[in-house]
């Protein structure tokens, strides 16, 4: 029972301040608990409101590109001073936001030209906006999908004043459905990665290269952001979990005049987009009045030269989290779940995340405990996210930065006791 007679609002503000919460918010809080007759759990509702703000924890999901975590985790770090955005350091005049980094992007994905966007779905927004509003671009019924929350292709495509044709059907499309789609009409040919399923069985799509011949630039949505599918910065080549992934070198060779995709999946960058190709097209994108929308800021970019950057030095397995964690050898992960002294040590599957790569896994080690702790180590002062199974919680250790490993079990101590 509370008391009868409630607190003023500032002295329980006051007695909240270990919450670390600002006095305004603490006041807010305060003024419900007790209007609500609450006051008592006003501690309770201060921590539930902390917890709601954005922090760090450490991701034992073993999901490496956890899109409620903010997909690939970045090192990134402010230094409280400007850069050189939109500033020529060689002239002192007005520079380009874009030029170092798209060339760098371009560099790596073998392209004429690439700009970035805030995100992929921005990226195919804006393609069809620039290249095909008023026009019409041919989609194949097996790729005119839905992918994470919300992007929609017939959606996308509306937005953008471009008219979808859909050519083939859902499980076969031949290089003849797209040639009968075709017409004076037709801006483009999108091909869209289906990143978060398959179509088994009796399928058939056509390549990029088969639509190559065509009159029409193809433009393909290759969705996660692998650049080069034979992996040149991983000394054992690409991995089993990454076959069949569509990458951007690759998809261009084979004559996409543009390909887009997201940073922060397979990339292992910042939220953001890309658009490369040839440079008349991807120069049209630029010129858009939309591109002023879409464009991110220095924070993004600066982030995405330091990614960019270590592709070309090919040492990602070092200096970008998700290839770190990507590459580690499972031995080295059962090493470190054996010497965490928490939970009993098992062999674990990893996935890659960020709805690519549907139904593959890579090998992982971690600890298992009984029943189930999440709702406590989501609780501790650096948050652990972990999976449950049939009432035992696991911890995947591929996805926790060995760094973190004496965290992770100081957590995981403190929500068992
Ligand atoms: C992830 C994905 C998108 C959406 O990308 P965002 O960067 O989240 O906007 C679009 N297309 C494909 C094929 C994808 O895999």
């Amino acid at each position: 029972m509370s008391a009868p007679r409630p607190p003023s609002v500032d002295a329980l503000a006051r007695s909240l301040a270990s919450s670390g919460l600002p006095h305004p918010l603490l006041v807010d809080v305060a003024r419900a608990a007790i209007a609500d007759g609450d006051w008592e759990h006003a501690h309770d509702r201060a921590a539930n409101l902390a917890q709601s703000l954005l922090q760090p924890v450490i991701n034992a999901t073993g999901v490496l590109l956890h899109t409620n975590l903010g997909r690939a985790p970045i090192l990134h770090e402010q230094h409280g001073r400007p850069v050189n955005l939109e500033f020529d350091l060689a002239t002192g005049r007005r520079g380009s936001r874009q030029a170092s980094v798209g060339s760098l992007l371009a560099r790596l994905c073998g392209a004429e030209s690439a700009v970035v966007v805030n995100n992929n779905a921005a990226a195919v927004l804006l393609v069809l906006s620039a290249l095909a509003e008023g026009q019409e671009v041919l989609v194949s019924r097996g790729e005119s999908v839905e992918i994470g929350g919300g992007f929609r292709v017939p959606e996308v495509m509306e937005q953008s004043g471009a008219r979808l044709v859909d050519v083939g059907t859902t499980n076969r499309t031949r290089l003849a459905d797209y040639r009968r789609g075709l017409s004076d009409r037709t801006a483009l040919v999108l091909k869209v990665h289906p990143s978060n399923y398959r179509v088994e069985g009796f399928t058939e799509e056509t390549t990029v290269g088969e639509l190559s011949v065509l009159d029409v630039p193809v433009v393909a949505d290759i969705g996660s952001g692998l650049i080069d599918a034979t992996c040149p910065w991983l000394p054992s080549g690409p991995p089993p979990w990454l076959v069949g992934e569509p990458a951007a070198v690759q998809t261009l060779a084979a004559g996409a005049s543009i390909v887009t995709f997201s940073t922060d999946k397979l990339f292992g960058g910042p939220q953001a987009g890309v658009i490369a190709g040839r440079a008349v097209l991807v120069e049209r994108c630029a010129r858009h009045p939309l591109m002023r929308a879409l464009r991110p800021g220095a924070l993004t970019l600066t982030a995405l030269q330091e990614v960019a950057l270590a592709y070309l030095r090919r040492d990602v397995t070092t200096t970008v989290p998700f290839w770190t964690m990507a590459a580690t050898p499972v031995s080295v992960l059962e090493q470190r779940a054996v010497a965490l002294g928490v939970g009993t040590p098992v062999a674990l599957e990893a996935l890659p995340g960020a709805g690519s790569l549907p139904g593959t896994t890579m090998p992982s080690f971690g600890v298992v405990i009984d029943g189930d702790v999440t709702d406590a180590l989501r609780r501790q002062p650096t948050p652990v996210i972990a999976r449950v199974r049939e009432q035992r919680t696991y911890l995947d250790l591929r996805t926790v930065p060995p760094d973190l490993d004496g965290g992770l079990v100081a957590a995981t101590r403190a929500a068992l006791a």
